[in-house]
This record gives structure tokens, sequence and C-alpha cells, in this order.
């Protein structure tokens, strides 16, 4: 999740409003002066995050638990590196966030597949075979005991842990709010299950405040033959919805992350405007989160959840009738086009920017468009301001920079060099995948992206559409079965050199013309009435005729570009077609949508010998 360190005390929302101006004149300045400088990076790179659950397998009494202890293996590991990649925090307690060591060159994608092994290998042998899930939700977030912190100890340490009167007065009151669940104010979860780092319980905390109410979470329930669509309870007052009231609930999802980094800014922003359109694709293709708060959901991944998850607008700017309508939430697809790309594909409703940060963006010769698509950012507030990290003075200080743009959860993250880190490069992290459960087809993922970007970089491809189309390609990708039962808004002409900068371009025709509504079989694999080629066939054929790739490395990319051609024809399932069916086979399943303890058993330990490549269904695997 990024921006880890910690300078005293976090002020609550109401306290922290003071100081907005002060850190998003400082962003201003920050991004003025860092697109100026001319940073060169030697060849294009792309690296990876990895989120996982640490799980307790209870075999006496036959359950799962979230295990909290994860937060401790990180800060007991947190100066080693492990061989080829480290441990890192995020929001759940039980959570870990694992990077490789260094990026990866493109040429070097063949060798990620061996690494990613590792890091599964590492985890079991540290940790145990049964220690850690790799999978987009936990099914059992919320419902009954779901959670164990075989370390109660960590509660007193944190007592002792900082610095002056202040701050540890702030940290007695912070430890009491989460004892009377006061962070979250959640009906369901517990707030002991944030993770003890200072920025994650006052994200939560601040998100609420912001917003003047608890987030509201409702995500159809998957209707089967016997499912309960009218009782009306406490915990389910919504019948047809599964309710949650958390940030617990879409934070404690894990991701896959890739990070990619190009030679120069020009590069970033042209891959970034042309990876905008396919990030919905990765999403629906890595479908691995059906089931929430021990519920089947008509949802196939995390992505909703989240978004509402975090959701701090007010009402005035939840309202679409309001002058204050903001109509997104800060997790949510990108905004808008940062490159040069007309108006006509930029037509998101209207953001409230700041005019005169806009001004400023515009009279230091940043673009258009990127100047808009800094000051979307900053129509969110910060939410993690430290009392001892407010008057920046060191011009290189990004931490106001990172502030913003590390809690603007978007699909894609435009992201600016770290020179105090050696890293001199413009970078997009990809950011839309659900994690998978097993390395291979974590390797898979990475490799489809990693070749698109290859291929974006090389040709002169096009995927742009309207972003409101790109947005409506959201809503079907969260779908039940989306692979085989929805259709996306693709560019069928991606591939022939067109030019829609030209002032002869007719927008409107275009549209008509050449954007069509398609499988994602067709957008992978062809579709013949329009003569598209399809991505995995360009694919297919940079990995061919690449003079830099020698036979070993071409049938090992060759290996992985095949599976996807197979799971975009739904030959082979995302995890959460598996889940359900496994879910629909079970002997003690009624039909109405609701995971037991005991099924949720079943599941989760099959699931870790498919992940332990114990078991090789055909249904994932071929
Ligand atoms: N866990 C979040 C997700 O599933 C991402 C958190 C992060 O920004 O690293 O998208
Ligand atoms: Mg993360």
């Amino acid at each position: 999740m990024g921006f880890l360190s910690v300078f005293g005390i976090v002020l609550q929302y109401i306290e922290s409003k003071q100081y907005f101006k002060i850190i998003k004149d400082n962003f201003v300045k920050y991004v003025i002066r860092e697109l100026k400088k001319k940073y060169i990076c030697k060849e294009p790179m792309f690296g990876f995050e990895f989120e996982l659950h640490k799980i307790s397998v209870d075999e006496q009494n036959k359950k799962i638990y979230i295990d909290l202890t994860a937060q401790n293996d990180i800060i007991n590991s947190v100066k080693q590196k492990h061989g080829e990649f480290h441990l890192s925090h995020e929001y759940g307690g039980w959570m870990y966030e694992v990077i490789p060591n260094e990026p990866f060159l493109i040429k070097d994608l063949h060798l990620i597949e061996n690494n990613i092994q590792n890091l599964y290998k590492y985890l079991t042998i540290k940790y145990g075979n049964k220690k850690f899930l790799s999978l987009g939700s936990f099914p059992m977030l919320g419902v009954g005991k779901y959670y164990i912190n075989e370390d109660e100890k960590d509660e007193d340490e944190d007592k002792e842990l900082i610095g002056d009167k202040n701050e540890q007065k702030a940290r007695e009151q912070f430890l009491e709010d989460i004892k009377n669940n006061k962070l979250s104010c959640s009906n369901y979860l517990n707030d002991k299950i944030i993770n003890r780092h200072p920025r994650f319980g006052n994200l939560t905390r601040n998100i609420r405040q912001r917003r003047g109410s608890k987030v509201d979470i409702q995500i159809p329930i998957f209707k089967d033959k016997n499912t309960d669509l009218t009782t009306i309870t406490n915990l389910d007052p919504n019948p047809g919805y599964i309710t949650m009231d958390a940030m617990g609930f879409g934070m404690g999802c894990c991701s896959l992350q890739v990070t990619i980094a190009s030679d120069s800014l020009d590069d970033c922003i042209k891959i970034y405007d042309q990876l905008i359109p396919l990030a919905p694709l990765f999403l629906l293709l890595t479908s691995s989160s059906p089931i929430h708060r021990g519920k089947l959901s008509d949802y196939d991944n995390r992505w909703i959840i989240i978004s509402k998850s975090v959701d701090d607008r007010t009402e005035e700017e939840r309202n679409p009738q309001s002058d204050e309508y903001i109509y997104k939430s800060r997790y949510s697809p990108v905004y808008s086009y940062i490159g040069n790309v007309n108006k006509y594909f930029n037509n998101y409703p209207k953001f409230p920017i700041n005019q005169d940060y806009y001004k400023q963006f515009i009279e230091a010769g940043i673009s258009e468009n990127l100047a808009t698509h800094f000051c979307n950012l900053l129509v969110r507030d910060p939410l993690v301001i430290f009392d001892k990290k407010i008057n920046i003075t060191d011009d290189n200080d990004m931490t106001h920079f990172e502030n913003i743009n590390s809690s603007n959860w978007n699909s894609l993250r435009f992201k600016l060099p770290r020179p105090a880190d050696g890293d001199h490069s413009y970078k997009i992290e990809i950011r839309t995948c659900d994690l998978q459960l097993t390395p291979f087809e974590n390797t898979s993922i990475i490799h489809f992206i990693v070749n698109l970007y290859n291929i974006i970089l090389k040709q002169n491809c096009n995927f742009i559409l309207p972003i409101t189309k790109v947005d409506q390609n959201y809503e079907n990708a969260y779908c039940n079965d989306a692979i085989n039962k929805q259709k996306f808004w693709w560019r069928i002409n991606c591939f022939d050199n067109i030019n829609i900068n030209d002032d002869n371009f007719d927008y409107k025709k275009d549209e008509k013309d050449n954007i069509k509504l398609l499988t994602i079989n067709e957008i992978l694999n062809g579709a013949n009435q329009y003569n598209y080629p399809g991505l995995i066939s360009i694919i297919k054929k940079e990995i061919n005729e690449n003079p830099n790739y020698n036979e070993n490395m071409r049938q090992n990319l060759l290996k992985f570009a095949n599976y996807m051609e197979k799971r975009a024809k739904g030959e082979i399932w995302t995890d959460a077609k598996y889940i359900r069916r496994f879910i629909n086979d079970h002997p003690k399943y009624n039909k109405d949508s609701i995971i037991t303890e005991e099924i949720n058993y079943d599941l989760i330990n099959h699931l870790l010998d498919i992940q332990n490549g114990i078991i090789k269904p055909k249904e994932l695997f071929g």
C-alpha cells in the first residue's frame, strides 16, 4: 500500500483540515519540479507485488482463521532481504505484501516463473504449507470467530512503542479506540484485525469521519434455488445483497500488482493511456473472489467491494444533482487520459477541479491532460497527516506527494521517480488484478501484462476508447463468469496504425465504425467478422520474431501466452468459477448462497492443495 513512515501523531480528520492547503500546495510544487527534471532510465523494466493472507488451519475444530501474527513476521524480518524478495505490511494484520528485491528487465521475463515459485516455497518453508492463502478474498471475514492472534503480547508492546508524552497519550487513545471498535464502528469486523501501523487504522477512521457515516458496501448475492431474498435481520438488513460496513472488507482483499518503468516520461504517458482500456480485462481475467462475509456473491472479483470500502465522499459529493458531486470513489478506474488524447475520449463527468492548481500547472508548461490528471487526484483530501510532518522545507521530500498519490487507489497509478532510493524512472502500477491461487496463474498474468507493455512500446497500436466506455467495461467485468457471459467495448482497428489526433478525424464515425462490443475471447483470440486478429496472436508474433529470445525463452513465453488464450476461451477457468463449482458440488451446500464453516474448511483445504501443487485440476491448468 506504500508510504509507511511514522512522524509523530496522525491527526483526526477534523483537525487535519487546516493543513490540506499546505499539503496540496506542496504536492503541486513537487510535481511541477519533478516533471521538469529529465530523468533517464536505461532500459524498460518491470516488477510486481503479491498480497497474501496468513491463515491458521484448526484441524480439530475444522475451522480456518486469518492469523494476525503476519504483521509480526514482517516486523521481525523487515531489515533482512529474503533472497529474491522481501515482505512488507498491508492493511490487514494477517496480510503480507511481497515484492521482489530488484526489478526485472523486459528481456528477463522468462526468469519470473522461478522467482515466483521460490517466493511460494520460501513462505511455505518458513511458515508452513497451510499458513498462507493466495486468493483475492478470505471467504469468512466478519463471520463468527474468524481471526486468531497467537501473539497476544503485541498490545503491550505497542504501548511501549513510541516517544514523547503527547505521542504516548495519542497512542493509548488509539489502542482504546481499537478495543472499542471506534475506528471502523463496524457491526461485523473487529478493529483488532487492522495492521497496527498507524496508517491503516487512521485511514479507516478518517474515511469514516470524512464521509460522515460508516462506509456502505452492498453487493448482490448470488441467487441460488434456496437463497433467502426476503428475511430482514440486523446483520442482513438488505435482502438480496451482502451487506458490509468497513474498510477491512475491501482492503482486506489481496491483489496482484505489476509495475512497469519506461525510459522516458513521454513513453510512460503513452503507455499509461494505452493501458487504461486494457486494465478492466486484467480484472475479469483474474477473478478470484466470489465469496464475501460467508456468502456467495453475484460478483466474481474484489473491485467494487474495495471501491465502496474506502468511499469517503460526503452525502453531497455522492449526489449527482449537487454542485459538489464527485462521480467516483477514491478507489476506482482512473479518471482521465493523460497524454495527447482528444477531449472526445476524456468524456468523464465533471470533477470539481481546483482552478488555481490547474492554472499553476498550465503556467509551468504542463500539458492540459497531465494537469487535469493531477488536479483530479487533488480532489481527494489527504487522509493520514502526521503532526511532525506538515511544513516541509526539503524540495526532495516526497511525503505530501505520496500522501495524495498513494491514497488515490486507481486502476493505474502514475508514479514519479524516487531518486533518494536510486530510482530514476517514471512508472505505472497496474492495480486491477485479483491475486491468483497458484504461482503459475500469477506468472501467466504478469507475462500477459508485460508482453502487452512490450507491444505498446514497440508498435503503433491504439486501444483508446471514450473513458466512459472503459467505465462501462468495469461494470461488466465484476460479473459472475464475465468471460463467458459479458461483452466489452473494444477498438477493432487497434492494430491498424490509425491516427486519432489527425485534425480531420471524425470521432463520432470512428466510435460507430470501430468500437464494438466483443467477448473477451474475441478480444484476446480474434474476431473474424471484423478482421481483428486478437491480442494473443500479436503477442505470439512478437515472441516468435524477437531476435533477443533464444529457443528456451521462446518456449517459456509461449507456454504462458497459450495459457491466457485458453483462459479467454473459457477452456481454462478463473479461480472464481472453480470456487463456485466446488461450493455447488459440496454435499453440505444447501443451494442457499451460504458458506458454512465446514464448507469453508473443505474449500480452503482443497485450494491449499492446489496452491501447493498437490492437486492440478484440469479446469485450472488444462
Ligand atoms: N489490497 C488492495 C487491492 O486489492 C491494494 C492495496 C495497495 O495499494 O497495495 O487492490
Ligand atoms: Mg499492497
